[in-house]
């Protein structure tokens, strides 16, 4: 990694906002910051106090605040110079070309972080929960996204290898020394220290799929046949809890989308549009994408009008669910029921039953209580315990295991301390690929890659 030169980028949106920035990191942040920036006193910015901030103007663009921080008490631990400009497409633009002309390289994506990893400041877990936090959509999202940047799930990862690396020495120690006389480890301390590992490594799996629900979020198709208060019900859930995306654009044809914020989970909550028959080639178009969407869900409410008798329409739908996870919403529980429990259940059998009126607001907080329950698989809100989000970690921390389960096997079957030691050092190495102790330039250039420019 080439670290000699200095990046620059816009680290905030482009487009129109109260403040925009200019971010340089590097040996020369100074020097190009010299070269551009203006004070009514004529001092300069290489000779700026450490984190200091300054009055001035870039020559001919804007009226700045100007702020230094010397390395290495910094972001990427190297020199950094924050420009705070009006945020204008034109104006930024231009004082990102004027600092680019004086010597710095436009940065590529996550390149300031990647710098902080490179540079030590963080290591790749903590890298990753920074873009975590960028992308959370929740509050319990961007706890555990938190948890993650403050090391807890590094500080795990840490003691599981430094037990790891006990097993190593006390297994190394017996094949070292196995031909003199020293007392080899005994069998049942070696294996308690590593069903140890492996208990842990299990505990931290059982809470990965927890993890994926908070950074991923989960998504939930809203299917019934027309008038049955699909829409109705879509917008009852979005006032009550906050949505957290505004809608996506789409025709009357198209599903609608928004996500909303359901106790801690993002929940992607799509309302399609027919999924039975289309009569036109963009209709058809349509069901077709509908299908698709309903394949893809994690979980479906299939929504009848309990003001009516059910009819081969949503026979049809509920056909079309099949056996995917759902629930039978009967709305319209404002007027006179048409359609009894046992109905009801029989369209999805062995699926929930919820009542609700979409449009008096009644029964959503038992439709979004057995969703949670669903989510969470009966289990408690997520509260800060370390959790294990990202499917990078989830497989470095499966091989672990299964390296870990081998050499216990191994040790129980009796086979040579070359075998079991290789296990477990392959268990050590899995657990460094986590922190990226061990990490090639590929997965590096992959993981930083999903950055946006300027972080
Ligand atoms: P969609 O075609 O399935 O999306 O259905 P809409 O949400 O557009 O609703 C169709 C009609 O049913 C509208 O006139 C709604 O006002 C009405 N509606 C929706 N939910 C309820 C409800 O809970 N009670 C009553 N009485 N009418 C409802």
């Amino acid at each position: 990694m080439f670290l000699d030169d200095t990046i620059a980028a816009v680290s905030t949106p482009i487009g129109k906002s109260g403040i925009g920035i200019v971010r340089l990191s590097g040996r020369s942040a100074l020097s190009v910051a010299d070269k551009i920036f203006v004070t009514a006193n004529g001092s300069c910015p290489s000779r700026f106090p450490s984190h200091t901030i300054h009055y001035g103007w870039v020559k001919d663009i804007d009226e700045v605040l100007l702020t230094v921080m010397r390395a290495p008490k910094t972001y990427t631990r190297e020199d950094i110079v924050e420009i705070n400009c009006h945020s204008g497409i034109v104006v930024l633009r231009k004082i990102l070309e004027l600092v680019l002309k004086q010597g710095a390289r436009l940065a590529a994506p996550g390149e300031f972080t990647k710098r902080a990893y490179i540079n030590g400041r963080i290591d790749l877990v903590q890298a990753e929960a920074v873009l975590d936090i960028i992308n959370s959509q929740t509050q319990d999202a961007l706890k555990a996204a938190l948890g993650q940047l403050q090391g807890r799930l590094s500080q795990k990862v840490a003691a599981l290898r430094k037990n790891l690396l006990d097993i190593s020495t006390q297994l190394e120690l017996s094949i070292d020394f196995s031909d003199r006389d020293v007392q080899p480890p005994a069998k049942e301390e070696l294996l308690k220290m590593m069903d140890r590992v492996s208990g842990d490594l299990k505990e931290l799996l059982a809470g990965a799929d927890r993890g994926a629900v908070l950074r991923q979020g989960i998504s939930c198709v809203i299917c019934g046949k027309p008038n049955v208060g699909k829409s109705s019900l879509l917008n009852a859930l979005l006032k009550k809890d906050r949505a957290i995306v505004t809608p996506l654009p789409g025709t009357t044809r198209d599903a609608v989308c928004e996500t909303i914020d359901l106790l801690g989970i993002p929940l992607k909550l799509i309302d399609t549009a027919g999924i039975i028959q289309g009569r036109d080639i963009a209709e058809k178009e349509a069901v077709k994408r509908s299908r698709k969407v309903l394949k893809e869900a994690n979980v479906v409410l299939l929504v009848l009008d309990g003001s009516q008798e059910i009819s081969s329409e949503d026979l049809a739908i509920a056909e079309e669910v099949g056996h995917r996870p759902a629930f039978v919403v009967l709305n319209k529980q404002d007027l006179r029921p048409k359609i009894t429990n046992n109905e009801a259940k029989r369209i999805l059998p062995g699926r929930k039953l919820v009542r609700v009126s979409a449009l008096r607001g009644t029964g959503l907080d038992r439709l979004e209580k057995e969703l949670t329950d669903f989510i969470w698989k009966g289990k408690a809100r997520f509260s800060g315990e370390i959790l294990v989000t990202n499917i990078r970690h989830r497989e470095a921390l499966k091989k672990a295991q299964q390296s870990i389960d081998c050499a216990v096997e191994a040790k129980e079957r009796g086979l040579g301390e070359e075998i079991v030691a290789l296990e477990v050092k392959q268990a050590q190495r899995s657990l460094a690929e986590i922190i990226g102790k061990m990490s090639s330039e590929d997965i590096l250039g992959q993981i930083f890659s999903q950055f946006c420019i300027g972080k």
